[in-house]
């Protein structure tokens, strides 16, 4: 439970904020303080070694002038040496071209010789300064030289502290510390405030939807705060809208089916129990039977239907395998199959085209050629006729269904691939017919990406086209 809510903080908007707020805070001050303390260093030790050189430069002047480097008893020159070296709390030691120690202001090392990588270097370049921090000092060779007399007679080496210095650059660096604990502490805060304020939109999106799914008591939600839960409120309304389009269908489905059930099984029910109770003569018991079968098939008929209809609703097309089916051969066995149901009705049932194969699924197209024919016939007059068309048009595969029947008043024609939808509910129930078999058609054509077109004038007939554009080029008769 604890490690649970712990992701979730590191997981959440609030302390990714802070992480940000935290990083932009603290590294660019950590840089520009680190950046000023290494320059006031710097500057500092420039000046240091400037001021040095100069009064050395002073000093190499009058040991040059009073011979200092052969005869160290000159007076004025020890007494600034040892005043210079208390002034810059370091030591001070003059060679000569022999590299013998001619003064030392520790007095340690006079009369040795000094072999110093420090000097050879100076003895060859001149001036060398050496710094260590760590140390706290500053070393310099610097070359015993003037103006009047520039070849260098011997060289002065000086070690001096810097311990001022640094401890200036130690209370600048407790300072920038403390600098930075006051930007982790104000992140810290303002981290917390912004993150509230920027995730409240997001709270109330979860908190209308919560109270939705609660209560229902409003039909959508509307947080407009950011264009972002705008758009994610907006989807969820959609997706809700949907829901409820789909809701309202099935519950009209399940009202149909258990409407449409209920007519074929009272009757089947009623005719049943007259047999049952001897109330139907003998002669008569013949056609209650009939009745009873005519509206068991009825059921059964339905049933096929709706079961249909409930694998196409849970396959998806793009799950279904997609042959070759030949469309033409198809027709024709559609035709010759329903000759005996077209000469019931005195209807002319004929065929015309050429052989072309479509990409599609053979029971599905059989089940449409079928739906159709057996409409174009049964919702004809006698002495009508229906022509069914399979024919290429374009790079497409055509499908027409015409008859000379019925026809279907306009107001009706957008409603008739609708579950359970009947013109004239008499007729059709007569005939034996559910509603469903256009249903079943729209779908298996929307499955195999067609187009659906329908003509129709009530007295004159009706047309429905279907134009395949899934074609196989190659044609088997
Ligand atoms: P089922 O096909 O499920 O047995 P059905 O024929 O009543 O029943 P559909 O095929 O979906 O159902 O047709 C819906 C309605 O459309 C029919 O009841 C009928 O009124 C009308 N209709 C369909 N085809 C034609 C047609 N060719 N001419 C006139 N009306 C038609
Ligand atoms: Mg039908």
């Amino acid at each position: 439970m604890v490690t649970k809510k712990k992701t979730k903080f590191f997981k959440s908007l609030r302390f990714r904020i802070l992480v940000i707020l935290l990083i932009l805070g603290i590294v660019p001050s950590v840089i520009v303080t680190q950046l000023m303390i290494s320059n006031y260093e710097k500057q500092a030790i420039e000046v240091k070694v400037s001021e040095v050189s100069t009064q050395c430069a002073i000093l190499c002047n009058q040991i040059i002038k009073e011979n200092y480097l052969n005869d160290s008893s000159s007076q004025s020159v020890n007494s600034k040496l040892e005043l210079l070296s208390n002034v810059y709390g370091g030591r001070m030691v003059i060679v000569d071209r022999d590299l013998k120690v001619v003064a030392d202001t520790y007095h340690v090392d006079e009369g040795r010789t000094l072999i110093s990588p420090k000097v050879v270097k100076c003895f060859k370049n001149g001036e060398v300064t050496n710094y260590r921090r760590y140390g706290q000092m500053l070393e310099m060779a610097i070359p015993v030289k003037s103006a009047d007399v520039p070849q260098i007679q011997g060289a002065m080496l000086v070690n001096i502290s810097i311990s001022d210095i640094m401890a200036t650059v130690g209370e600048q660096e407790q300072m920038a510390m403390l600098l930075t604990g006051i930007i982790v502490a104000l992140s810290v805060l303002l981290a917390y405030g912004l993150s509230t304020i920027l995730v409240k939109p997001l709270a109330s999106v979860t908190k209308s939807i919560e109270d939705l799914t609660d209560g229902y008591q409003k039909d959508e939600i509307s947080v407009p705060d950011y264009t972002e839960t705008e758009l994610i409120t907006d989807a969820f309304n959609k997706m809700l809208a949907r829901m409820k389009v789909l809701d309202e269908s099935r519950s009209e489905f399940v009202s149909n089916v258990s409407h449409e059930l209920k007519t074929p099984l009272t009757s089947i029910s009623g005719y049943a129990e007259l047999i049952e109770h001897h109330m139907a003569s003998p002669e008569d018991v013949p056609r209650f039977a009939g009745e009873i079968h005519h509206n068991a098939t009825r059921l059964l008929n339905m049933i096929n239907d709706i079961i249909k209809l409930s694998e196409l609703d849970a396959t998806e097309n793009s799950t279904r395998p997609m042959d070759s089916v030949p469309l033409y051969v198809l027709a024709e066995n559609c035709v010759d199959m329903l000759q005996l149901h077209a000469e019931k009705h005195q209807v002319t049932l004929d065929m015309e085209g050429e052989p072309c194969n479509i990409l599609g699924n053979k029971e599905m197209i059989e089940e449409t050629l079928y739906n159709l024919c057996d409409n174009a016939i049964r919702y004809n007059n006698p002495g009508g006729t229906v022509h069914v068309t399979v024919r290429p048009q374009g790079d497409k595969v055509l499908l027409k269904v015409a008859d000379t029947g019925i026809g279907i008043p306009k107001e009706h024609q957008k409603r008739i691939f609708e579950r359970f939808y009947r013109v004239d509910k008499s007729r059709s129930k007569a005939t034996g017919g559910t509603g469903l078999g256009l249903a079943i058609v729209k779908h298996i054509v929307t499955q195999h990406g067609a187009e659906l077109n329908l003509e129709s004038e009530p007295g004159k007939g009706t047309t429905i086209t279907i134009l395949f554009e899934n074609v196989e080029k190659s044609v088997t008769m």
